[in-house]
């Protein structure tokens, strides 16, 4: 038999009323966010334009900067489509008429090739852009004088690519200046670094430039990251959820923003593979070594 609906679900006449759709919103399993299931918004630091940041549905507990607009499906290649659900973002298109995009393969600053159908988009975002300079509403990372400054001073990449838990992410800024997410008991963001005093750094070291560890990389393509990898695991673990020693020893304090780890696409993210090592000094005559301890 078939269930008749409850009498607070029907208007006077008898009429069947709408009942607007609930949305539970759901913690992630062991997540200390307070940003989870929504994304978060913000602006691409290189271009300025808006962004929104979700959860990706892989293992990989990253972030995906997405544009913050549904396009039409067709005009996006398949493998370009996301979708996002239950405030997580997946790969892929839901089989709807519409889909989200990663901010990446629109953002005007970035050099990678733009798919069919997306280049009038991309075009819109870069007048932005100009008009937000213009504006004096954003400086471009190449006029600025504390990322170019920082990078000819101590010859650093503004963003490194980090390796750690064996996948390789762009960091949102330079590796000292990464600061826990954490929210402290003033309900301000914590200042810490994660590179803290007496806790152990990483090492830069050249590498294929690859995504991954393993991949095949094209012959005499080498960046330079800075590697984890030995580290113990918990830190490691600590560097991923971007948080300070202090914080990584209160797991339930919530975070306050989201850590800023990109995954690293070797095509996507071209302009920040440095083939050389950052060193404190413009190196001599004599060159620098393979290998450089610190950040
Ligand atoms: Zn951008
Ligand atoms: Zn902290």
């Amino acid at each position: 038999m078939r269930s008749t609906p409850s009498s607070s679900a029907r208007h006077w006449d008898s009429s069947p009323a709408a009942t607007p759709v609930r949305r539970s919103l759901r913690i992630r399993h062991g997540g200390t966010s307070l940003l989870t299931r929504c994304g978060e918004h913000s602006r691409c630091r290189e271009c300025g334009n808006r962004i929104e940041w979700y959860h990706r549905s892989d293992p990989q507990m990253a972030m995906v900067p997405l544009h913050p607009h549904e396009l039409p499906a067709a005009r996006v290649p398949a493998d370009c489509r996301w979708h996002v659900s239950s405030g997580i973002a997946h790969p892929a298109g839901d089989g709807s008429g519409w889909c989200r995009i990663p901010h990446a393969l629109l953002c005007p600053i970035r050099n990678a090739p733009t798919a069919a159908g997306l280049g009038t988009l991309r075009r819109a975002l870069a007048v932005h852009t100009r008009r937000l300079i213009d504006a004096g509403a954003f400086i471009a990372p190449t006029a600025r004088p504390d990322g170019a400054a920082a990078e000819s001073a101590v010859c650093r990449p503004a963003r490194p690519v980090v390796q750690l838990l064996y996948v390789r992410y762009l960091a949102a800024c330079p590796v000292e200046d990464i600061r826990c997410v954490a929210q402290t008991r003033r309900r301000d963001r914590c200042a810490r670094p994660l590179l803290a005093p007496d806790t152990p750094v990483g090492t830069w070291t050249l590498m294929p430039a690859t995504a991954t560890t393993g991949q095949l990389a094209l012959p005499a393509n080498i960046m330079a990251v800075y590697d984890l990898s030995a580290l113990p695991y918990a830190v490691q673990l600590r560097w991923r959820a971007q948080r300070c020693p202090q914080h990584a020893a209160t797991p339930t304090t919530p975070d306050l923003t989201v850590p800023g780890w990109e995954p690293f696409n070797p095509l996507l993210h071209r302009e920040h593979i440095h083939t050389r090592l950052p060193t404190r000094r413009r190196p001599g005559p004599s060159g620098h070594s393979r290998k450089a301890v610190g950040p």
